[in-house]
């Protein structure tokens, strides 16, 4: 039985006073013990919403780290080790603005992936096709080529310490939600290609949707065999919204 599991990636959103604000209304919440709440505040708040958020069972994590997992000359750059000596627990690599807006391509997602696992942290590895792709038929082709490039790096076995988030682009902040067997479609096929090199491991994952989940719409996705929760942008900047979307997985 896979936990449930519920991320808030705030994005490059929030200033100290918005965040600490943020934190104290979720701290409010009433959130079932069966779910992960993870939160995932833009780097320089981290330190902050940790410390605010101890002794709750929200957890943090980061939205992205160097592809370098030490220290070292990297002007700018973050590196998993220093995220973990922070005390976040959870990394996104890959999300669609990432790739897309900064041109991250399949080899630095890769190495981000095996930076976060190195340093003990867990990565989740977002994938997902642009409107254009689904449109042309290639959502899973397009999923295939984003998941097997890691498998093929770091091996099916790094996968068993991974969460992966199918997160099409069209559907991220868009409005237009996948509907849930639409979702359920690719999250099969997603766990399919996990299963061919380890049926296992294909069993444990958890395999998160993204994209447009609000309260009114979690529980539909969240219903379906193959989908273990969710990664909610602009809904998880709403204490109230986050909190029923966190309740709609528990249920
Ligand atoms: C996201 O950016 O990961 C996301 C899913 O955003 P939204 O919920 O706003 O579509």
């Amino acid at each position: 039985m896979r936990r449930k599991m519920v991320a808030g990636n705030w994005k490059m959103n929030g200033t100290r006073a918005s965040v600490a604000k943020l934190i104290d209304s979720l701290r409010e919440q009433e959130l079932s013990s069966d779910v992960d709440v993870v939160v995932f505040p833009s780097a320089m708040h981290l330190e902050r919403v940790i410390a605010s958020v101890a002794g709750t069972s929200i957890s943090v994590g980061a939205q992205d780290c160097s592809v370098e997992s030490g220290f070292g000359a990297l002007t700018g750059e973050s590196s998993a080790a220093q995220l973990a000596d922070l005390g976040v627990e959870w990394v996104l690599v890959g999300h669609s603005e990432r790739r897309l807006i900064l041109g991250e391509g399949l080899e630095t997602v890769s190495r981000k992936f095996a930076a976060v696992q190195a340093n003990g942290l867990v990565p989740v590895l977002c994938l997902g096709e642009t409107l254009e792709q689904r449109e042309s038929g290639r959502t899973l082709e397009v999923v295939h080529e984003q998941l097997s490039s890691v498998i093929a790096d770091r091996g099916i076995a790094s996968f068993a310490g991974a969460v992966i988030a199918y997160e099409p682009v069209w559907a991220i902040g868009s409005g237009l939600t996948a509907t849930p067997e639409q979702a359920q479609e690719v999250h099969a096929a997603i766990r399919g290609m996990l299963a061919e090199h380890d049926s296992e491991v294909a069993e444990v994952t958890r395999l998160l949707y993204g994209g447009s989940v609000k309260a009114d719409n979690a529980a539909q996705l969240f219903a379906m065999p193959d989908i273990d929760g969710g990664l909610v942008g602009g809904a998880s900047l709403k204490a109230d919204e986050f909190g029923a979307i966190c309740r709609a997985a528990g249920n």
